[in-house]
């Protein structure tokens, strides 16, 4: 990585209350070089630009560890991963994290496979799948002591994908921006179903972004009902109200 670039991670990283070793960063680097290769056949993100690249994916990403009580032996599960955001870097991050990155669309798993593969690392699988499904499987519903999401659906439906995998203790986080508190507004009456209660909000602010990032937690009080989350499409379909 260029060093203006290894700058920018290295700072933004610092800003946001977390330390990068030189190793993590030189696997961020190869995480940036992947990504674009692929991205170049693939559509895997948007954003292109590799300033913009460590910015909004890979430090929006590891906001979230300051705020992780519990540092050691996590088991987070990231639902509608894409090209591995925010679960990835967290990873690379918080070394005491094992990952669990799921998709409904196999090229990007197809992608994530690769790509833990060229970094060597461990503790961390990538997954092909509906949350739908996935969230009534033996070794995932009730499993997750964190359960992270970001970019894949407003709250009132992401809370029906993401609750019914944490454990009753546990937490959901969801990567929101600056309208998040509208969207607790929308999903108080899916969360009391779904056994989640917002316990709070961590605005985040990255560097050269005007926009603030919210991070929403979201602690599971009590099991999810059984019937939840129902058939695949079904919550995006008919969010519950
Ligand atoms: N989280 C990544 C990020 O922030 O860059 C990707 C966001 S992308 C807009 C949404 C992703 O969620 C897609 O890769 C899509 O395949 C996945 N997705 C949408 N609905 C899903 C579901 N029900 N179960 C699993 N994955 C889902």
């Amino acid at each position: 990585m260029e060093p203006l670039l290894e700058e920018l991670l290295l700072k933004g990283a610092a800003g946001l209350g977390v330390r990068l070793a030189k190793n993590k960063v030189t696997l961020f680097s190869r995480y940036l070089e992947i990504l674009l290769e692929w991205n170049k056949k693939f559509n895997l993100t948007a954003i292109t630009g590799p300033e913009e690249i460590i910015v909004k994916h890979f430090l929006d990403s590891v906001s979230l560890l300051p705020y992780l009580e519990k540092k050691s032996n996590i088991k987070l599960l990231d639902v509608g991963t894409g090209a591995g955001f925010p679960g990835v870097p967290l990873k690379l991050a918080g070394p005491g994290i094992n990952v669990v990155l799921l998709d409904s669309l196999s090229k990007r798993v197809k992608f994530l496979n690769h790509l833990i593969a060229e970094l060597g690392i461990t503790g961390i699988s990538a997954i092909h799948g509906r949350a739908e499904d996935f969230g009534h499987k033996d070794g995932y519903r009730e499993c997750f002591d964190v359960v992270v999401s970001r970019a894949v659906a407003g709250l009132p439906v992401l809370a029906e994908l993401c609750i019914p995998f944490a454990r009753t203790g546990g937490i959901i986080v969801a990567f929101k921006g600056p309208k998040a508190s509208q969207e607790i507004e929308e999903s108080a009456s899916a969360l009391k179903i779904l056994g989640g209660m917002v316990a709070r909000q961590v605005e985040i602010k990255l560097p050269g972004v005007e926009d603030r990032r919210t991070l929403v937690f979201i602690e599971k009080k009590q099991p999810t009902p059984e019937k939840y989350p129902r058939k695949a499409g079904i919550p995006e379909k008919r969010p519950l109200k």
